[in-house]
């Protein structure tokens, strides 16, 4: 065990401050991974405050950071896959059973699923798992993705969540030339979600509150952006869109969205704000229409999407930020101020 640099919450309405946390030594099967920069997912921010008690209380102190990029510095006699120096990626899950692959292919829905942060430790290092906001990470090999060398480490971080939570679920819907996609809120997710569907080929169209970011969603690949707030272009788009992917993270009328798909059409809700979201049953009647959720991907279908992401040269808009603004950035997050995520270079941790 060794002590490593970190920044935590101490408490739902602490600010996050420097701290040590115990980090396990190296066992046969893991990773010691440098950590180089730690991408500001709005999950990170939901749970700092207990946001999501009712599902997950928090325990303090909270790390969090689960988009993180890094370098092997040492590796357990029984790792294959990795060796000092390759550079890693760690995403939102650390740890499960050994037949964990089994569970649908996703990791996630295994009982014994450790997540990268404020998850039971089960090795026993510290009561609850430690995330990325730290200058090291010590991680099973199964959770360590390879990132493809040609990406930049600051903007690929936010593919570890970001990337694959809007990369899964387009998959799944088959997106491709010919679908019509909407995408809602232009955050971190959503503007990956832009990037991998314009990618895949589908015509995009953003659905967004921000009338500012309307030229930078076109950039990033969208053909058509809609205000939201403006109701006769929205309901000019009635019964017209394949798959809608709901990238927000606050309360909104998902029956507006509803009534914009084509019959068959499904809207997967990816944003989990803290309180639920009314449905008209109607809306859903209707036109065979569905709504579901969709959470992360496994690690399979991360590497495949960082593969596809290495293939593309797609990486995420990042502001970098040292870990001693991340208090300020939350704020900024809350107020949809940040093109497109934050990414923290923890060489600003490092040199405390
Ligand atoms: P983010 O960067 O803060 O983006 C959220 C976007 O939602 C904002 O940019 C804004 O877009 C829109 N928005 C915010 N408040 C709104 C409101 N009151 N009404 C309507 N739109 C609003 O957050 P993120 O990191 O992308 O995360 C988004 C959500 O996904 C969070 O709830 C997060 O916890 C969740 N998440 C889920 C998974 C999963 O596995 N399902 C994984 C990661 C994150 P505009 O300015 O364009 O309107
Ligand atoms: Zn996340």
């Amino acid at each position: 065990m060794y002590q490593a640099k970190a920044y935590s919450a101490a408490s739902e309405t602490s600010p996050l401050a420097q701290d040590s946390i115990p980090r396990r030594a190296t066992t046969d099967r893991d990773v010691q991974i440098d950590i180089l920069f730690c991408g500001v997912c709005h999950s990170d921010l939901h749970q700092a405050r207990n946001e999501w008690k009712s599902v997950m209380p928090t325990v303090y102190p909270c790390v969090p950071g689960h988009e993180i990029i890094g370098r092997v510095t040492a590796v357990g006699s029984a790792v294959t896959k990795y060796k000092a120096g390759d550079l890693v990626g760690v995403g939102c899950m650390v740890d499960a059973g050994h037949d964990c692959q089994h569970h649908h292919g996703h990791e996630l829905f295994s009982p014994d699923v450790a997540l990268t942060y404020n998850s039971p430790d089960r090795h026993g290092t510290a009561p609850v798992t430690y995330g990325g906001y730290s200058e090291s990470i010590v991680v099973d090999e199964h959770f360590v993705l390879k990132i493809p060398e040609n990406l930049d480490p600051a903007g690929a971080a936010p593919l570890l969540c970001a990337g694959i939570t809007t990369y899964s679920p387009l998959r799944r819907a088959k997106v491709g030339p010919g679908s019509k996609v909407g995408i809602i809120g232009l955050g971190g997710l959503g503007h990956m979600g832009v990037k991998l569907a314009h990618a895949m080929g589908a015509h995009v169209t953003v659905f967004t509150r921000s009338k500012s970011k309307t030229d930078d969603a076109l950039q990033l690949g969208a053909d058509a952006v809609v205000l939201s707030t403006d109701p006769d272009a929205m309901g000019s788009l009635a019964g017209t869109f394949d798959f809608i992917l709901d990238c927000v993270s606050a309360e909104h009328d998902l029956n507006e969205y509803i009534a914009l798909l084509a019959v068959n059409g499904n809207l997967t809700l990816v944003g989990a704000p803290e309180k639920p979201l009314p449905i008209a049953a109607f809306g859903l009647i209707f036109g065979n229409k569905s709504v579901s959720g969709s959470a992360i991907g496994g690690i399979k279908e991360t590497q495949e999407m960082l593969d596809f992401c290495g293939e593309h040269n797609l990486t995420a808009d990042v502001e970098v930020i040292s870990i001693q603004q991340i208090n300020d950035a939350y704020e900024r997050m809350l107020k949809s101020d940040v093109k497109y995520r934050f990414s923290i270079d923890m060489a600003s941790l490092k040199q405390t």
